[in-house]
């Protein structure tokens, strides 16, 4: 059921095709979805005998960073068990997804933000690519499907990014959906700073928020 989900992410269109006719409906939407990390939801975390007290680690940890003191792994299941339970989606559907953050209790530790504060920053970045796509069938980053639509309409220093893209693409194999979908992150990082040019920050953060360094996300390949 999902993988059908893999068209319509796509091409912003889902067909139904019967035996006497075929229907073409549009389908723009944005996709949010949450899962597990694993089959107990305690992958990667480590709990140390000091009370409120987690880390987490991907590889395994021994001794807690704050207080020094040996941690006990929260995670039940062994490394297949795991490995199955990420596979039940594939490298295509999460390829489709461009955001993947593994969200740990520690991590939220210190976020804090308003709602009303990001809600400007998303109108300010809008406003910035509907300035960029005027005229055309576009009206914001997401919708770009290559990345050669992008440098139609922006003339920055898209071709220096793409050049460093290509690079890490080779040496980590990323796909060239993959390497677009980058350099389109990118873009929209460098749009909600309200920069004219994609800034080597821009292209890191993306890199994080795609999941691009994370381990848990290259065991699915
Ligand atoms: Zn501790
Ligand atoms: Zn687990």
């Amino acid at each position: 059921m999902l993988e059908h989900l893999r068209t319509a992410l796509n091409d912003k269109a889902y067909t139904i095709n019967r035996v006497a006719t075929s229907v073409k409906y549009p389908a723009s939407f944005i996709l949010m979805a949450s899962m597990n990390p694993c089959k107990c939801g305690n992958f990667g975390l480590y709990k140390c005998p000091n009370k409120d007290c987690f880390e987490f680690s991907p590889e395994s940890l021994k001794v807690c960073k704050k207080c020094k003191k040996k941690m006990v792994r929260m995670c039940h299941c062994i490394n297949r068990e795991i490995d199955l339970y990420r596979k039940k989606l594939s490298k295509p559907l999460l390829e489709r997804i461009d955001i993947k953050i593994l969200i740990t209790k520690s991590k939220t530790d210190g976020w804090d933000y308003a709602t009303s504060s990001v809600k400007k920053k998303i109108e300010k970045a809008r406003k910035i690519q509907q300035n960029r796509y005027k005229g055309s069938p576009y009206s914001c980053n997401g919708d770009i499907p290559r990345k050669a639509e992008l440098f139609k309409y922006d003339k920055t220093n898209h071709e220096t990014i793409m050049n460093k893209i290509k690079e890490k693409g080779e040496k980590n194999g990323w796909s060239w959906r993959v390497q677009d979908k980058l350099l389109l992150v990118s873009r929209t990082i460098a749009d909600i700073e309200e920069n004219a040019t994609i800034l080597n920050k821009h292209l890191e953060l993306a890199e994080d928020i795609m999941g691009l360094n994370n381990e848990y996300f290259h065991m699915f390949e």
